[in-house]
């Protein structure tokens, strides 16, 4: 999990140029209600980091559906909307998702849903990007009960990522490694933030997704256990490779929090070279 850079465009400009692109009489109507498109993202920014307090605002079904229309059909605007958006971002974060670390963010998220806030539908900072696998598994959970605790949003929510909280443990099972995923609060991360930390991991299903991808990290390391290390050499190799994912990725990223506990699990380590010195 990563933070962003904060797309820094007037969010309001985008919204005139999407309208602007539309036919009449949807071109019309959308410009009509510029002025409270203007005053909903006044209330976004005021409440950027409790995003969770702001309430729906009332349109007519024509009116949701326009909104709607601004992002759910491409226009050259809403390209360049999202070209910026993306463009601004860390190499890393434009190759590998920033919610989960896994996969390519080729999507976009609405952090406030489309479906209850369609005035956001096109507004910067509620535009966030995500996997298909990550946004999928939000869209299932994203319900009205369930708005007043969004995941984090990444470019407001300041991630105490100088800490540790994400962590891992193997178990040889079968002769297999398996690796199992929990956060732990330290006293220096704030309460609040560390409880949204658990809720955005939860949400996306990250401890189940992580476990399935586990397999990968053992892969890359069997590779290394192939040149007759010692019990030591092979612990070190692993530990100079989680330096290295730590140095790019940070510390909470999934694969330093898997290869740091294959370094630390004896278990593991033996099965390893047992494993290859067998084949
Ligand atoms: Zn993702």
């Amino acid at each position: 999990m990563k933070n962003l850079t904060i797309p820094n465009k007037d969010p309001i400009s985008f919204y005139d140029a999407i309208a602007n692109a539309k036919h009449d009489p949807r071109k019309t109507r959308l410009k009509t209600l510029q002025p409270q498109i203007i005053s909903r993202y006044a209330d976004y920014k005021n409440n950027l980091t409790c995003l969770g307090k702001i309430t729906q605002a009332t349109y007519s079904i024509e009116e949701f559906q326009d909104l709607q229309h601004c992002y759910d059909s491409s226009t050259v605007p809403l390209n360049e909307l999202k070209s910026h958006i993306r463009s601004i971002q860390s190499p890393i974060s434009r190759a590998i998702c920033p919610h989960c670390g896994i996969n390519n963010p080729r999507t976009f998220d609405h952090h406030l849903p489309e479906s209850i806030f369609p005035d956001f539908s096109v507004l910067s900072w509620n535009l966030i990007p995500m996997c298909d696998e990550c946004n999928n598994t939000k869209l299932d959970k994203t319900s009205e009960a369930n708005i007043e605790t969004p995941v984090l949003n990444l470019y407001f929510d300041t991630l105490p990522d100088s800490e540790r909280w994400l962590y891992a443990q193997i178990n040889i099972s079968a002769g297999l490694p398996e690796a199992t995923f929990t956060l732990q609060q330290t006293p220096t991360i704030d309460p609040s933030i560390f409880n949204r930390i658990k809720h955005h991991y939860t949400t996306l299903n990250l401890f189940n997704r992580y476990a399935d991808r586990s397999v990968e990290v053992f892969s890359e390391a069997a590779s290394k256990a192939s040149s007759g290390l010692t019990p030591q050499e092979f612990k070190t190799a692993i530990t100079t490779c989680a330096r290295s994912y730590e140095k790019r990725h940070g510390l909470n990223y999934w694969k330093v929090a898997t290869l740091d506990a294959m370094a630390n699990s004896t278990d593991y380590i033996e099965s390893a070279l047992e494993t290859h010195s067998n084949q």
